[in-house]
Order: C-alpha cells, then structure tokens, then sequence
C-alpha cells in the first residue's frame, strides 16, 4: 500500500477510536505500513515514542503539511490480537464501504467493567439412578418436561438455572414442585459473570464421544491432514440436517485444540438451541463459552476477554462471535452458511462468511463451512476449485427423509376447493388429530412479498426488464377469508419499472388474479373453525415479541400440550420436535415471488428444511407442499430434495441475468430529509458509475424510490450495479466516495451493500 500519509490511533481505548492523528510516512518506511501495522510515533509536546496502529493510509493531508511529524519505526513481529483487529477492520472497510471507525466498532468489542451478579443453580439431590426410575416415572405420566430436566440432572447433576427455564423450558412452578418432592434444590450464589455460558459450570464431563462413521472421519482426517501440510483450505460439508456435521465439527476442533490452536464456531441465532449448545459443553467443558443477542455488554466484554487471556478455546455465537480475539485462532466453523443472518444490516453490511474468509487469512487458519443448502456462492466456489466440497448422505438419527407430495392449487380452485388447505392436507391433519400425533403448519412468508398471481393458471406478474417478481403497491387489507386481495399498482424493486395493477390474467383471462396476502392468524382463525378440538399453537413476529414467548412455544409444542403449530418461517429452524409426522406448507410460491434474485434460492432453502422437520422421530414422516406452480424449479427440487439439479437451474438464471455469483452486484442506497434532494444525489451518483465504468461494462440500474421509500421521514432512493467482476465495483464504490467526499455530503447519506440479500 502507497500513500504519503498515515492516519494512527494512538490508544486503542474503545472510546478514543474516534480519533486519528495524521504523520508523514518517511521514504523508508514506504510500502512497509497497512492498516493495522503497529509503529512507534513521537506523540504530544515532549514528542515521547509511543506505539500507534495504522488506520488509513492516504495522499490526503489533513491537516498543514508543515506540522506534520512522521511515523518513528515499524514494530517487526508485533503481531496483536488489536493489530489483527485492524487488518480485518481496513479490509470491512474496503471491501464493503464505510468508514473506518464503523468498521472498528465492528471488530473491536466494547470494554465494559461488570458487577457481581446472583447465579442460580439447580442440584440434584438424588443419585443418577433415582433420577432416571424417577423420570421414566414422570414420562408415564406425560410430564415431559420434569422428565426432560431430571435426565438431565443425571447425567450433569448441577445445572444453571437460566439454563434449566430458558432453553430446557422448565416453568418455575414444576421447579417448586420438584423441590418439594425432594428430587432437586435450588442454590443462589454470587458470582462474577464468567465466561462460562449458560450451560457451561464446571465439572462437565468429556462424554458422548461418538465414532465416527466412515464419511465422518473422512472429511476430519482429510482437513487435518492438509492442516499439518501446511494448507489453509475453505471446506463446504454439505449433508442434510442430521447426516452428522455437528459431530464432524466437535472432531475438528478437539483435533485443532491438540495442536495447541482455538476455534470459533458460528450458528445463526435462531439455531443456538439448548440441544445443540449442550452437546458442546459436554465435549469441551469449561473451555467453551457463548456468545448471543441477549447478552448485555459487559457480559459480552467479559467473554471476549476471557478469550483474549486464553481461558477459553471455543467461541460459539452468531456473527459477532466472529469478532473474538482469539491469540491462536486455528479454526473457523460457519454452520448453516446460506442463512441470511450472517449478513450485516446496518453498516458496514458485511457478510460473515466473507469476513471469515479474510480473517483466516490473516490469522491462518481453516474455514469449514457446513449447510444442507448451500448458499449458491459457496456452492459456485466448490465447483470452481475453490472450495474442497465433501458430503454426507444419510441422516444418522431420526429416520428416514421423509415423504413430499405437491399439491396444486390451481386443480383445487377448478375443482370447487377454495379454502387456504388443500383437500390432501385437510385429510392428513384430520388424521393425525385422531393418531394424536403432531402437525408444523409453515406460512411461506419472508419479507413483503406483495406479488401477484393467477390462481387459475399461476401466472406472475414480473419485471420485463429484471426477471424478478412485481409488487403490488397502496392496496388495503381486503379482509377476505381466502387470503387473496384486489388489485393495485405494480412495481420492479430493482429498475423502477411500474405498470398499473391487472384485473385480468394476460396469460389466460381469469379474473382470479390477486395478491396474496394471508397471515398465520387467518389460519389459526379457520383451524379453530374447521377442527374446533384441535390444540393450536402460533408463531409468528406477534406472538414472540415479549421475552422468553418463544421459548414458551416451543417447549408447549416439544411437550406436546398442542396439536398443530402454525408459524412462519421462525418455526422452520433447528428445532427437533419427535412428534411431528405431517408437515403442511401452505402457499410455498409465496417467496419464490419476493421481489428479489434471490427468491429461487430462498423458497428451496425453506422448503427443504421445512420438509426436514418431519419425521424427525421414530414414526416416519410426510410433508405437504401447496402452490400454484408445481413446475417450478425450486418447487420440484425441492420435492426431491434435489440439490444438484437445482443449483444448475438456479446458476443458469444467474448467468443469463448478470446475478450473483455470476457477476457482482452492488446496491447504493442514497439516503435525505428531502426528497427532491435524495433523487437528485442518487441521480448523479448513478451518472457517475455509469460514466466511469459503463464502457467497462458495468451495468447500472435505477435509480429508483426504494421498495420502503420512506423511514421516519428520511427518504430513500436505491440503485444497482451490476458487473462480473467484483473488484470493478469496488472501483465504483472508491470512486462514489470521492464524489461524496468532493461534494461534501454526510458520509452516512449514502450506503453501500455488495451482493445484497434483498432488494431495497
Ligand atoms: P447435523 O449437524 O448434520 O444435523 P449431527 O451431528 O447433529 O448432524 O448428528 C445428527 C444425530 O446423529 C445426532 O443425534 C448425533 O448425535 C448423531 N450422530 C452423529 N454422528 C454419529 C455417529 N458417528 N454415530 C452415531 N450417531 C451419530
Ligand atoms: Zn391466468
Ligand atoms: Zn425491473
């Protein structure tokens, strides 16, 4: 990196990152300095030698060139978890657009001092085997949740209590009255915050070593062998839910930790379940610890710096855990890598897996990415050479994959059927009511989806320019019972392009063409109706928006105090509910019709794991898939569970539209006050990248109002660029930022997201 200055924080206190301080780089040290790079500067009147770390680097000067100092010396090996930090912050910063102090707070956790806190704990007061007669007892009896605790009590025989009412969903009441039953007792005690996790109290035994199957060992002595060759590689472990990736990763790490290396293991949020959390604690003990959403920020600085001091070995947390500093990093696991959470939101809108990327280059270290749908990029990167691809068949546990029928609705509606289930559906629930087995209802309902189709033949209205699904615009509730509402404007949220809502199918003249808006309440409402002793159970943003609610659901459901669970796609994830043998997905086109590229991808991502969560125990499964396009692509790999053949279909799309992985996609989102202000900014932002890099290939599209185009008074206008090779949109993103930088707007105005994971 060239550049005749150096911008350097002096103290990397979280508080005075704010500030950088501007030295001449000396010719001697040219091409020497990165961001990140430690270096003694004179600092202050008396000019002391103090060590600095290297943010930026520029041919800027700041400040009058005359009072500059210059930068002292490299410090050679200086090789800090802060150094680190940095590197990674200056390449967020690059790669994706923001400044570098937001890319900092990115990587840098908050420092905060913790106060002493009461810890609970629950002791068994009997041995293993009174525990276990003691639960068979209660399993008799169908309390399955005293049964739950008590086996686990004998097999760790304290617990934390959080732990215990938290993921183990064991209500404070059956607490009560296991303790005056005698079995348990409840013990409080002070204690600072730990980095033990909620599971994590000493004395965890090293259990539960499995053997590894053939496949299994495979894949862990393969990645091992290439560890101590030297080789970094990315893997992919592609398996279905089941097939034992969990197992594998435990291998890796135990394997990693024997060479004296850490690991950082991320999960998306949704997924840290207790099951999964536990099998981890049970292998490593105390050298694990957790990070999640509810933790507050001293709770969080307190893991991170147990990590940094090498107390612990093991991070295990959605994206921020990522972030920890880790001295002997050695390994990275991404579990599920195509969800979309591991993508940031807010600024810098980087992606997880990306930055993982970066981070083990830095660190060297391997990155093992696991996923029964891989994101289409990573899966393009394996087929490319990228990425060392190993697979695992067969589910391990909970039976066979279980049996997908399709429905088509359009048959339904010409046969007279107009109600949201389909007669096969209504027939297999109204037959597991009577087994008294267990039903997951899933509403395909990602995002605003707002598209509009025919009922009659499935046709949908998209974007004759971008491919992607109209939506429809301004059109209240109807309120009717069949989900559907009448129509309204249409627009592409990519180009802009709008056309009047229809009333009737171009394709076959019905009048049945309508936006699809049904909610999981309307379905709740009409299984109270047709099935009134029917215990049913929802799941959607209302009813989990007070604290522990979700919890609370899924541990009724697990407990089998309902029938059916009714949900959006929250209900979809990691959960293993034994009892489920019927799963019915109701309007599966739903997000095949989001407004975005990739819709495709999303709907096989959810079908496939809905479809998953079937048969999950000893009794078998069947999964019900409704839509008004059976020939979908997504729709008919997913009923085969086919991936292979999907990712080709899905690819081929991408290349004739100029779609990720195919070629980069940037969206530049403009944000103002003023709304005539806003269009004209992401006018001349979008002239700009086409001027610039037009002839070079670039595509750029828009701008246009975004799909929201107005939050808390601020409006918004988005445009796209699109071109095959990433490093030219990072040439465009450079280049938009000088504009902003020369026409002196608000560096927060305009925000940048590389291969976004909706549209705006
Ligand atoms: P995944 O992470 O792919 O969903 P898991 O690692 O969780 O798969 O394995 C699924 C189930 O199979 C778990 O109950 C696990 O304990 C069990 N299992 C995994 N590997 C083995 C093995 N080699 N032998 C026996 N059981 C296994
Ligand atoms: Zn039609
Ligand atoms: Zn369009």
């Amino acid at each position: 990196m060239t550049g005749r200055y150096a911008n350097i924080i002096a103290d990397i206190s979280h508080e005075k990152l704010d500030r950088t301080f501007q030295y001449i780089i000396p010719d001697a040290l040219q091409g020497r300095l990165e961001p990140g790079t430690a270096v003694m500067i004179p600092f202050g009147a008396g000019n002391k030698l103090i060590r600095g770390y290297v943010m930026e680097i520029t041919d800027r000067a700041e400040y009058d060139v005359g009072k500059l100092k210059s930068v002292e010396s490299v410090i050679e090996d200086a090789v800090t978890p802060e150094g680190d930090a940095l590197r990674l912050a200056g390449w967020i910063k690059e790669h994706y657009g923001s400044t570098m102090i937001a890319a900092l707070k990115t990587v840098l956790p908050v420092k905060r001092k913790l106060k002493p806190v009461v810890k609970r704990t629950i002791c068994a007061l009997e041995d293993a085997d009174t525990l276990k007669l003691a639960a068979h007892d209660f399993e008799k009896k169908h309390q399955v949740a005293k049964a739950r605790l008590l086996h686990e009590l004998s097999v760790q025989p304290a617990l934390p209590y959080s732990l215990v009412v938290g993921k183990l969903g064991v209500s404070p009441q059956t607490l009560r009255s296991l303790e005056n039953a005698g079995l348990i007792r409840l013990e409080a005690h002070e204690a600072y915050k730990n980095s033990m996790p909620q599971g994590g109290a000493p004395g965890w035994q090293k259990k539960d070593v499995r053997q590894l199957s053939e496949a299994q060992l495979h894949i862990v002595n393969e990645i091992q062998t290439e560890y101590e060759a030297g080789i970094r590689g990315t893997y992919l472990i592609h398996g279905v839910t089941g097939s034992g990736k969990t197992e594998v990763y435990m291998e890796l790490i135990e394997r990693v930790r024997a060479m004296g290396k850490q690991a950082i293991v991320l999960i998306p949020e949704i997924a840290l379940t207790y099951q999964t959390l536990i099998r981890f604690y049970r292998r490593f003990g105390e050298r694990v610890s957790v990070m999640n959403s509810r933790l507050s920020p001293g709770e969080r600085s307190d893991r991170y710096e147990c990590a940094r001091r090498g107390e612990i070995d093991i991070m295990i947390g959605p994206r921020s855990a990522l972030f920890t500093p880790f001295e002997r990093l050695g390994l990275v696991i991404i579990d599920e890598e195509h969800e979309s959470g591991y993508k940031s939101e807010s600024m810098p809108k980087y992606h997880a897996r990306e930055v993982a990327g970066e981070l083990c280059r830095i660190k060297r270290a391997s990155l093992v990415l696991g996923s029964a749908t891989p994101s289409i990029e990573t899966y393009y990167r394996a087929k490319q050479g990228e990425i060392r691809l190993f697979t695992l068949k067969e589910r391990l546990a909970g039976g066979a994959l279980p049996q997908v029928r399709v429905e088509d609705m359009r048959r339904e509606l010409k046969e007279g059927n107009r109600s949201i289930f389909s007669r096969r559906l209504y027939a297999l629930m109204a037959e597991r009511l009577k087994k008294g087995e267990q039903t997951m209802l899933f509403l395909n309902r990602r995002g605003y989806a707002g598209f509009v189709s025919c009922r009659a033949c499935g046709h949908v209205m998209k974007c004759p320019h971008c491919d992607v699904s109209l939506s429809e615009h301004n059109v209240p509730h109807s309120g009717r019972m069949d989900g559907f509402s009448a129509a309204g404007r249409l627009v592409c949220h990519y180009c802009g392009y709008e056309t009047p809502g229809v009333t009737k199918c171009p394709e076959c003249g019905s009048k049945y063409i309508l936006g699809f808006r049904a909610g999981t309440q309307q379905v709740e409402e009409l299984l109270k109706k047709e099935f009134p002793n029917a215990r049913v159970l929802r799941m959607d943003a209302d009813t989990t928006r007070t604290k522990g609610s979700y919890e609370k659901i899924l541990s009724a459901f697990a407990n089998e105090e309902a029938d059916i669970l009714v949900g959006t796609q929250m209900i979809v994830k990691g959960h293993d509910f034994a009892g489920v043998t019927l799963v019915g997905i109701l309007a599966a086109d739903m997000s095949l019709h989001r407004n975005d590229f990739r819709a495709g991808e999303r709907t096989f991502q959810l079908l496939t794991q809905a479809a998953g969560r079937a048969g999950r125990g000893t009794l078998g499964g069947e999964v019900v898939i409704q839509t008004y396009q059976p020939e979908n692509y997504a729709i008919v790999h997913a009923s085969r569970q086919d991936y292979e053949g999907f990712f080709e279909e899905e690819l081929s799309y991408r290349d004739l539209m100029l779609y990720p992985p195919v070629a980069g996609m940037l969206a530049v989102l403009v944000l103002a006050d003023d709304e005539l202000l806003g269009a004209a900014r992401a006018r001349e932002l979008a002239d700009c990248a086409a001027k610039s890099f037009g002839a070079g290939g670039a595509a750029v599209i828009g701008p246009s109002g975004a799909g929201i185009g107005k939050i808390n008074d601020v409006y918004r206008f988005v445009f796209y660029v699109k071109h095959r090779d990433y490093s030219v949109l990072v040439e465009v993103k450079d280049a938009l930022e000088r504009l902003i930088a020369d026409r002196q707007w608000n560096s927060e105005s305009v925000q940048f997201d590389f291969n976004p994971m909706s549209s705006y």
